[in-house]
């Protein structure tokens, strides 16, 4: 299957997760064109408010690490959820300026797959090109 890869990486990353509040819990994986797998999980916080989604655990660590939007090929977001979790509205604002507008997004639940982009999640979405002045 396409994107098995990145797929079985994600999956491994959600045992990562620490969720001792929702028990939620979401594994990611950016693959890079090099060949790189960058992989991030939801960690939770007892004052709610400073809780990390997987998905921009994983692409914050890809920037982190040098790698900017050209380097990305695809990126996985997975969850033990009962249907497949497609990303909240902050983490569709980073992926918005963090990804290319058609990169890859494959999310699964295990039993289902689904491929999109954020294009499709976050259309019209304010972005850097909206800071710019012009008088
Ligand atoms: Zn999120």
């Amino acid at each position: 299957m396409e994107y098995k890869d990145i797929l079985d990486k994600a999956f491994a990353a959600m045992d990562n997760a620490y969720v001792p509040y929702s028990h939620y819990k979401v594994g990611a994986c950016v693959k890079t064109v090099d060949g790189e797998y960058i992989i991030g999980a939801n960690v939770e916080n007892a004052a709610y408010s400073p809780t990390m989604c997987g998905e921009r655990n994983a692409i914050f660590q890809a920037y982190a690490q040098g790698y900017r939007k050209a380097d990305i090929e695809s990126i996985a977001i997975v969850t033990s959820g009962k249907r497949i979790g497609t990303p909240c509205g902050v983490c569709r604002q980073v992926l918005v300026e963090l990804i290319n507008q058609d990169t890859p997004i494959v999310m699964s639940n295990g039993v289902d797959t689904r491929i999109t982009n954020i294009e499709a999640l976050l259309p019209d979405s304010f972005n850097e090109e909206d800071l710019v002045n012009e008088l």
